[in-house]
């Protein structure tokens, strides 16, 4: 594990000065706004861009949200949107202009049909999801950000460019359901994984919490911990939404305290995963020595992968997870068809992805810090037979305390 860890440390030093390198001799380019004009406002002539917004003889006025309201951001920064505002400050054209969002969630959220919704609205409308927004299953927080966006730019621009008076009626600090419920269930496990540790009479809590991370984490919420979000972490673009700072804090928080928790307890994939890995199908027998040499398969995937989003900056390269495609139901053949081969083979090879594969299963096997009592089991879900690798271990407490049985 130490060798790994200098390895992953020194491919990330590498790829973070490669990438700042080539990022200061070729700067990323943005978009250059002014080409889209036209399309938020047909026909209409625009004068040079003054402060952060262009005007018209017309009256209409046409802005760019990320500057105006740059602080709200979806999943991996902000959507930079170009908008333009008739005189009596109502939507008169929208694009998205940029955006960093995982493309699996949010292909639907750039379509014309789903823009047109903004159109004609006014200034003072609320601008909310599931209230005057439809929402888009999965992609929740990045039309979060979407709609937040265009309201509060709109809004500024309207009073402070416009000289229009802004008359908010929604009430501030909605209850946020999903954040709590997140929450709840991780605390709930989190109780669940110390009870078991005390009493293997309660190690059916590990198959309900499972059970509620595939409908709540997976089904529901659409957001299993990925590897995306700590790339954006260390890219400097954190969302702005507060679930997904619950996701991250918790997954972080709970290796420490207690190491692969997140995969053996709330992880939506690692339980399908496992439930598949149930079936009374004869399991392959994998040599030790062959089994810990593929488990490092994972660490070299996810170093390439680090080289890859650090160099380009682009996150996207994480993409590859299985949980991504499964959870936004969207995905081309090849991404199918690695979420049908990894979740198949756990007929006969338990927690396949969990085992070779997973970023996540790297990065939280290398944060991992040593732990006792754990010797291994004949029936571990993970297939440590003998005493395993803390990295490997996700915590089921099923051998825990107690030798071979
Ligand atoms: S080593 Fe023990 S606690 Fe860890 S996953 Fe296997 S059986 Fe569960």
């Amino acid at each position: 594990m130490k060798r790994i860890r200098h390895y992953l440390f020194i491919v990330f030093l590498i790829s973070v000065s490669a990438g700042y390198g080539l990022h200061a001799v070729f700067p990323e380019k943005t978009v250059d706004e002014s080409l889209y004009l036209n399309e938020v406002a047909q026909g209409v002539i625009f004068s040079a861009k003054k402060g952060n917004h262009y005007t018209s003889r017309e009256g209409i006025t046409a802005f760019s949200t990320y500057d105006v309201t740059p602080s709200i951001r979806g999943y991996a920064g902000p959507v930079k949107t170009l908008i333009s505002l008739s005189p009596d400050g109502r939507i008169h054209g929208i694009r998205i202009l940029e955006h960093k969002e995982t493309p699996n969630f949010v292909h639907r959220m750039e379509t014309p049909e789903f823009l047109r919704q903004f159109l004609g609205k006014s200034i003072n409308d609320p601008f909310e999801v599931d209230k005057d927004i439809d929402a888009i299953s999965r992609a929740t927080v990045s039309v979060e950000a979407l709609s937040k966006t265009v309201r509060e730019s709109s809004r500024k621009i309207a009073s402070e460019a416009m000289g229009l008076e802004v008359v908010s009626r929604e009430k501030a600090g909605r209850f946020n359901l999903k954040w709590a419920a997140y929450c709840l269930l991780f605390l709930l496990s989190l109780a669940g994984y110390f009870i078991t540790r005390g009493s293997k009479r309660f190690l059916r809590l590990r198959d309900i919490s499972l059970v509620l991370g595939i409908g709540l984490v997976g089904l529901w919420l659409s957001t299993p911990f990925s590897i995306l979000h700590i790339f954006n972490l260390l890219l400097l673009r954190p969302s702005s939404d507060m679930l997904w700072y619950a996701i991250v804090i918790s997954a972080v928080l709970s290796v420490g305290i207690a190491g692969r928790f997140y995969c053996g307890w709330l992880c939506p994939f690692g339980a399908l995963s496992e439930f598949l890995g149930r079936v009374p199908l004869r399991k392959w027998e994998i040599p030790l020595e062959t089994d810990d040499r593929w488990r490092g398969a994972k660490y070299f995937l996810f170093g390439l992968v680090i080289a890859a989003v650090f160099i380009t900056g682009r996150p996207g390269f994480g993409n590859y997870e299985t949980y991504v495609t499964l959870f936004s139901f969207h995905g081309n053949a090849l991404a199918w068809g690695l979420v049908a081969l990894s979740l198949l083979l756990n007929l006969r090879l338990q927690r396949f992805w969990c085992r070779y594969l997973c970023p996540v299963a790297a990065l939280m096997g290398l944060l991992s810090r040593k732990a006792e009592g754990y010797p291994g089991r004949h029936d571990c879900p993970m297939g440590n037979r003998q005493m395993p690798l803390i990295s490997e271990c996700i915590r089921c407490n099923r051998c825990y305390g107690k030798g071979q049985p």
